[in-house]
């Protein structure tokens, strides 16, 4: 026996919109570049690349109010992103399967040390570092897709910091839809329920620092605000 005592943390999990409910948090993908004035302000075609994926550890998953800043890094960005939770799952899911496995929605922040990653980039190495640590996404409360007729085709997505708005788009503006993302994530993986899929973030990122307010928007969903402490 290992003599020292497992603490495992508590399950990760997402509040849900007018509920003492939580959603389980089982495992966390994000889609990179997937609106295209995003993709070229980071200095790559939008037109010619599949959706590609990275991935955060569940227990990065936060809610609302304080998230620490986090080490090694000078230069912390906020991705504004849809969230979308899956309560179904499966392999090699078609369009339909897709949208019927979607559980609800939520605004989040993929929180990227930038620095880090362009170091990455440079060097060839694995982008863990820079998107994949502690409190790295925070999420608003899901809106549970039944009995919702809210819809991921459009509606506004924002983020502000200290009240000044940053990034600014429109769920229209994804160059690849939800039912999209998750049939591609499912030909990588067997999908299951609780898993979550970060879909892209609008152009307008930019470096945050300690004691920012943050109040990330999609229209239609529960606000999500944070305050980098
Ligand atoms: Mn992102």
């Amino acid at each position: 026996m290992p003599d020292y005592v497992f603490d495992p943390p508590p399950q990760a999990a997402l509040a849900v919109a007018g509920s003492d409910a939580r959603f389980p948090v089982r495992r966390v993908f994000c889609v990179g570049r997937n609106y295209a004035d995003h993709a070229r302000e980071m200095g790559h075609d939008p037109d010619r690349e599949p959706p590609f994926f990275f991935t955060k550890p569940a227990d990065a998953v936060t809610g609302a109010g304080s998230v620490p800043y986090p080490p090694l890094t000078a230069d912390l960005h906020h991705e504004v992103e849809l969230v979308v939770a899956l309560g179904a799952g499966g392999a090699d899911l078609d369009e339909a399967a897709s949208s019927a496995a979607i559980w609800g929605w939520a605004v989040g922040i993929d929180l990227t040390r930038r620095d880090l990653q362009a170091e990455a980039k440079a060097m060839a190495r694995p982008w863990c570092w820079a998107k994949a640590f502690d409190a790295s996404a925070p999420c608003g409360p899901l809106l549970p897709a039944a009995g919702s007729d809210w819809r991921p085709d459009r509606g506004a997505i924002s983020l502000a910091v200290n009240g000044e708005t940053r990034q600014e788009g429109d769920l229209a503006q994804m160059i690849w839809r939800v039912p999209e993302i998750i049939a591609a994530a499912s030909r990588a993986v067997a999908l299951r329920p609780g898993d979550v899929i970060f879909t892209g973030t609008p152009a307008g990122v930019g470096p945050a620092v300690r004691g920012d307010r943050l109040a990330a928007r999609i229209e239609g969903l529960p606000p999500l605000d944070i305050v980098l402490a």
